[in-house]
């Protein structure tokens, strides 16, 4: 009786000490965090071995990176940034085990392959309150815009009127999420189509109107990469807060086709390239502050709604928008509203 326990116990100890399971990134996973957490069961053992490896082709890999935790940690977190957009990872473990005093590398776990695709970008409320208008101070050069039309005026035009002519200018559709849009909401977002400088306007294919996200606080959101922004009923309620919502959230799909400048941004006012997040100050307002991106989008905002405050506190990014976003064209702060 005491023999078949021991051997039971024997048995269970090899099999739990050389059969690490990785938890998550799961097999075939997709991850949209820019933050990855690496997670698997404990192991009786004095540390881990993990390794990461990036694909570069259909059969080869590139080693990205190894790690030696803890024997009492059971996951480990690569800062967001680290890992590339559009990749294919495979990740693997083993335990260092003591036997008998002498310390012995545990089997490998199985391999774990995941891909990542670009993060959600999600607009919290404290980012877009009305940013006040200053008057009319700004050169209101007309290049590179629709039509600068004022609300007044769009506001006479019909729904199906507003969907038509935004298709034909600037190839946008309104779409409906899970709520239907209002002809007033239709209305208010032309007006800053037909304002904003074109060539930044049409990256943006779809406009959708959502309820909400995750909380009735979130403005708003888009993945960057994708070329569709949603608006949800927390900025929809006033038209103020729905075109800044927007402006903010079309910078965000501005960010994917020209990553390039999303990058320059980055390492000129924060001196590292935009997907990372630390020690990053300086933004226009503190959610600005968050990182690199909302950096760009609150600066955009404001360059588009508040123009003489950006140029006056933060001359650099004014110019920076004026000529790598905005080819040129400036704004007064009043053709929106
Ligand atoms: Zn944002």
């Amino acid at each position: 009786m005491k023999k078949a326990l021991l051997l039971i116990a024997l048995i269970f100890t090899v099999t739990v000490a050389f059969s690490m399971t990785l938890f998550s990134p799961a097999d075939g996973t997709h991850i949209t965090n820019s933050a990855v957490t690496f997670k698997w069961n404990k192991e009786n053992c004095s540390l881990y071995q993990i390794l990461i490896y990036e694909k570069v082709n259909s059969n080869s890999y590139r080693f990205f990176g190894q790690g030696y935790p803890r024997n009492y940690q059971t996951s480990v977190q690569l800062r967001a940034g680290m890992l590339s957009v559009n990749k294919t990872y495979v990740w693997i473990m083993r335990p260092l085990n003591v036997v008998n005093g002498t310390s012995m590398w545990g089997a490998w776990s199985k391999l774990c392959t995941f891909t990542t695709g670009y993060p959600q970008i999600v607009n919290n409320p404290v980012s877009t309150g009305n940013t006040g208008n200053t008057g009319n101070t700004g050169n209101t050069g007309t290049a590179g815009t629709g039509g600068g039309q004022s609300y007044n005026t769009i506001s006479q035009k019909s729904s199906s009127q507003i969907d038509s002519e935004v298709m034909q200018k600037y190839g946008v559709t309104f779409k409906v999420k899970d709520k239907n849009w209002s002809q007033q909401e239709k209305a208010g977002c032309y007006t800053l189509l037909d304002n904003v400088e074109t060539n930044f306007v049409k990256l943006t294919k779809y406009i959708y109107r959502q309820s909400w996200w995750r909380s009735s606080g979130v403005l708003g959101y888009c993945y960057i990469g994708k070329p569709g922004v949603y608006l949800l009923d927390s900025t929809c309620r006033s038209r103020t807060s729905m075109v800044n919502t927007l402006s903010h959230e079309m910078t965000h799909v501005f960010q994917g086709p020209y990553r390039k400048i999303a990058d320059d941004w980055g390492y000129k006012f924060h001196g590292r390239n935009s997907y990372n997040r630390n020690r990053v100050s300086g933004s226009p307002t503190s959610y600005g502050n968050t990182n690199v991106l909302e950096d760009m989008a609150e600066s955009v905002r404001y360059y588009i709604f508040n123009p003489s405050r950006l140029r006056s506190s933060h001359r650099s990014r004014y110019d920076f928008i004026k000529s790598k976003v905005m080819r040129g064209k400036e704004y007064s702060g009043n053709e929106i509203y």
